[in-house]
This record gives structure tokens, C-alpha cells and sequence, in this order.
């Protein structure tokens, strides 16, 4: 195949906002695109009514516009497969169906929800197997194949409600040739005849998918395991449909794990463990609840790709940052591994603190931009470049620059009356106030002078470092926490510095009259 012949698409339905596991999906494929020059596609598959969610394609689109992840053909950009969304291709799919029906590959079927729900009791009640609609049940039941021509015909002169299933044979191999699993292979007699359109006029996902998969011309389908039970099934549908020599590989990611334990991340995991499971705030149409997101907690999209890159895929080597470009390089399906890969939320964290890390100062000052903003704080350029190096390092995430440096930029409203009782004793206010007289005698307040006083005094006096440098603290950014007593001397200056001592003095009286 011509390299440039290479296309995949990533097909997810809109019924929510889109799991890591989904952006994981998408950015495999976006990979094996990019590296073999090929055409990576969005198609939306919301053949399902009932469960379509307003917003959530845009939600798709927009979350992985953030990851970095561009398609070259969607509903929104259009192309030459378009439409791009599986509910405005329905006439494709009425055609594909009939076709099926003529060929004797799939059939009418009457039997209702509550007939088939009661059958389905009765063979649990029963404690045999679980009832299937295949080929031993359906000469019993509702369907074209069981009913004499006669009742058939009146069935449909009367506009009963009916879906058309596939005649699934009995006692056949089908073999899923998978990419990262090899072969998985299938007898026909433990399969289903899946409903393949429904009774609103719609396909169901799995004729929706392989029809549109044919006519998009898609090379590779790279997707998540929890479709590989499926495969069978689409393989079988592209036999019927003749297709088989043109058929897509697939490539069946493993699942991502849970932190602690072997099922599945799930949303509730993130809630119990408290990390996201989505790439960016999601709003529930329905309910109005705000589920918070990597961007909202303050994960860099770089961050996200390379956390998302490593669970599945192994570059073989002992490189765990990667650009984009790198990964596009780098990336192979024969690197995915077969088994599930679990989530680490600390590793999340250090790969978000690595890629702060490699931030200019620039970058990171209009990252800390919102909250200077919210805070009417200005700073001037070279006290903000001076801010970011000290709290960097500290930095996993994105609002870590903010709650470890807001103490340079703004004075403490709040002192940990705690934190007071246990550090201040009788004689602490004389101590304070003589050392902010020794500062007034400097010209300057900076690292070098403030130390210098410092040792003089407590050599003179006697008096332990800690005695005075605990209050300090307190004074300055209201509770023990912050960086080092020089850095803040350094950055706030001699005025300033006075200032948060004369101003935590009278707050602390006030504390202490209470
Ligand atoms: N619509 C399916 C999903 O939501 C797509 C599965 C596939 O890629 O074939 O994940």
C-alpha cells in the first residue's frame, strides 16, 4: 500500500465528554497518521438517539484542539468522504442493508423488547445458557426466516415495528488478523445475530461503522479493546459485503487500568483518588454539574500527550520526555503492548512538573497571568522573572505558581492564629520590632544584607535563628509556610519588608486581644 494511502479515523459517539482513554485512542491514531503520512479523520458515530448528548461533539473537537490533536477531515472541516457525522448518512446505510438482505445475510425480526426481555428471564430462571437470538432460537421466532411468507407480508403491510439482524452462520471460523494481539479467532456458533438497523431507521453501530469504514477507504482501525468482541462480527460483515480483501487491520489498544487495581480507569476513580479522567472541563447538559478537567487542574496538553503515550505504547528506550515530533518519529503499533497499562496519578504529576520545568519565564509568567489578574497585581517584569525562578521548581501544577509565590505580590490578610500561639512567646514583639530597626539602618534589603544582619544579631544576642525567623515568616505571609526567609527579603525590599512587619504587628495585637 502507498503510504500516503494511509488513512484512520477516530469515531467516537457523542454521548459525554470524552475519557482519557478516548483521547488516548485519538492520539494513536493521530501518531500512526502523522508518521506514515497519512489522512487521520473525525467521524462521529451518533446513530444512537437515546444516548446523543448535546455539546459533546463540540467537546470532543475543542478538548483534543487543546491536546494538540488535529484531524485533516470532520464534520467541521469537511473533506471528501463528508458527511462526517453518521446521522446525516443514512441513506448509505439503507442501501448497504437491503444488499445484506438480498444476499440472504440478514433478515426482518418482529419479536418486541418485552418478548425478547421475557425470554431472556425465563432462560436465566431456567439456569441454562443466556438466551441468544442466533441460529439455533431464531427459527422459533418473530423474523422473516421463521414466518411463513404469508404473515411476513402482512407484518409489513401493517407497519409492524420490526429491526433487520444478521444471519450470523452457524459452525464458522472468522479470524481477526489484530495488529498488537495476532490472531483472535472466532466460531460463528458463540455469536449473535446483532441487530444491524434499527426500528427508528437508523443503523446500529456495528453496520454504521463498517459501511462508512468501506466508504471512507480506512486503512487501519487502531480503537480500544473493549470493541474487540466486536471484531468477529465486522469481519463477517465485510465477507458478506464482499469486502474482505479491502478490509481495514485493526489494532486493538489495551485498556487503561485503574491505579489500584485491574479493571478499568473509570470516572469514579478519578473522584475517589482525586485526579481527572477528561481532558477539559465537562458541564453536564442535564444536571449541571461541573466535572473538572487536565486543563482546569492545571495540566499542560504536553504533559497530558506524554502521560497518554506511555500507557500503551513503549518506545523501547529509556526516553520518557517527548515532543510531539518526537512521538510522531518514534511512534509504532508494534510498541503497544497487549495488556493493560495502569494509571499512575504521581507519574501524571511528574510529567506535568517536567514540562513546567522546561517553560521560558515568559511562558510561565502568562500562565501565572490569571490569577495576577484576578488579584489586581502588577508586577514589574524583573521582580516577576525573579518570582517564577524561586517557586518554579515547586511547581507540579499549573496553580502551584500561584499558591507558592501570591505571598511576594500580596500582603497576608490571614495569620494562622495557630501557628501564632505555638511560635510567639512574651518577648517575641521586642525581638521583632528591634530586628525591623536594625533594617531600617540598611540602604538595602537583599540577600546578602539581610543574612549578614542576621548572623550579627543572633552572634550578638545569642538568641537562636529559629526564635526569629519563625515570627518573621508569620508576619510576612501570615502562617509558616513559603520559601526561605532570604528569597523574600530579596524580592519584597526593605520598604515592603517594614510595612508587613509594622502591618502583621497590629493584626497579631488584634489576635490576641480577641
Ligand atoms: N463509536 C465507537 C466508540 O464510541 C467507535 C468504535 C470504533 O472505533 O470502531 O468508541
Amino acid at each position: 500500500m502507498k503510504k500516503e494511502n494511509i488513512r484512520v479515523r477516530f469515531a467516537p459517539s457523542p454521548t459525554g465528554p470524552l475519557h482519557i482513554g478516548g483521547v488516548r485512542t485519538a492520539l494513536y491514531n493521530f501518531l500512526f497518521a502523522r508518521k506514515q503520512g497519512g489522512t487521520l479523520i473525525l467521524r462521529i458515530e451518533d446513530t444512537d438517539q437515546n444516548r446523543f448528548i448535546t455539546g459533546a461533539e463540540k467537546y470532543i473537537v475543542d478538548s483534543l484542539g487543546w491536546c494538540g490533536l488535529e484531524f485533516d477531515e470532520s464534520p467541521q472541516k469537511g473533506g471528501p468522504f463528508a458527511p462526517y457525522r453518521q446521522s446525516e448518512r443514512s441513506e448509505f446505510y439503507k442501501e448497504y442493508i437491503h444488499q445484506l438482505i438480498a444476499t440472504g445475510h440478514a433478515y426482518y425480526a418482529f419479536d418486541t423488547e418485552s418478548e425478547l426481555e421475557s425470554l431472556r428471564e425465563k432462560s436465566k430462571s431456567a439456569g441454562g445458557t443466556l438466551f441468544q437470538y442466533n441460529f439455533q432460537t431464531r427459527q422459533y421466532l418473530q423474523n422473516s426466516l421463521a414466518l411463513s411468507e404469508e404473515t411476513f407480508k402482512s407484518l409489513l403491510d401493517s407497519k409492524t415495528p420490526y429491526v433487520i439482524r444478521i444471519k450470523i452462520p452457524e459452525n464458522e471460523t472468522v479470524v481477526v488478523h489484530d495488529l498488537i494481539r495476532g490472531e483472535v479467532v472466532v466460531n460463528t456458533s458463540n455469536l449473535d445475530d446483532k441487530v444491524l438497523f434499527k426500528s427508528d431507521g437508523l443503523p446500529t453501530y456495528h453496520l454504521a461503522n463498517v459501511v462508512d469504514d468501506y466508504l471512507m477507504k480506512i486503512t487501519h482501525v487502531i480503537r480500544g479493546e473493549e470493541w474487540l468482541p466486536s471484531a468477529p462480527l465486522h469481519v463477517l460483515l465485510y465477507r458478506f459485503f464482499g469486502w474482505e480483501d479491502i478490509m481495514p487491520q485493526f489494532a486493538h489498544l489495551p485498556l487503561i487500568l485503574k491505579p489500584d487495581g485491574n479493571g478499568k480507569l473509570s470516572k469514579r476513580d478519578g473522584d475517589r483518588m482525586g485526579f481527572p479522567v477528561f481532558p477539559t472541563a465537562w458541564t453536564d447538559p442535564k444536571t449541571g454539574e461541573i466535572f473538572s478537567g487536565y486543563r482546569e487542574s492545571g495540566y499542560l496538553p504536553e504533559a497530558v500527550i506524554n502521560i497518554l503515550a506511555h500507557l500503551g505504547w513503549n518506545p523501547g528506550t529509556e526516553q520518557e520526555l517527548f515532543s510531539m515530533n518526537d512521538l510522531i518519529q518514534q511512534f509504532s503499533l508494534e510498541r503497544v503492548g497487549k495488556h493493560g497499562s495502569k494509571f499512575d496519578p504521581e507519574k501524571a504529576k511528574w510529567f506535568n512538573h517536567q514540562y513546567l520545568q522546561r517553560k521560558t519565564d515568559e511562558e510561565l509568567s502568562l500562565l501565572l497571568k490569571p490569577w495576577l489578574d484576578k488579584n489586581g497585581v502588577l508586577p514589574l517584569p524583573e521582580m516577576l522573572s525573579k518570582v517564577i525562578h524561586l517557586v518554579k521548581e515547586r511547581a507540579f501544577l499549573v496553580p502551584d505558581l500561584w499558591s507558592n509565590s501570591w505571598y511576594f505580590f500580596m500582603r497576608p490578610v490571614h495569620f494562622d492564629s495557630q501557628v501564632y500561639q505555638k511560635i510567639w512567646q512574651s518577648g517575641t514583639n521586642s525581638l521583632v520590632t528591634e530586628i525591623a530597626n536594625e533594617i531600617e539602618t540598611l540602604t538595602v534589603l537583599n540577600k546578602d544584607t539581610f543574612h549578614t544582619l542576621i548572623q550579627e544579631y543572633t552572634q550578638r544576642t545569642g538568641i537562636k535563628t529559629g526564635l526569629l525567623m519563625n515570627p518573621l515568616r508569620l508576619l510576612m505571609v501570615g502562617s509558616n509556610q513559603g520559601p526561605g526567609m532570604m528569597d523574600l527579603a530579596d524580592v519584597l525590599g526593605k520598604e515592603e519588608f517594614l510595612t508587613r512587619i509594622r502591618l502583621g504587628l497590629e493584626s497579631l495585637a488584634h489576635l490576641q486581644t480577641k
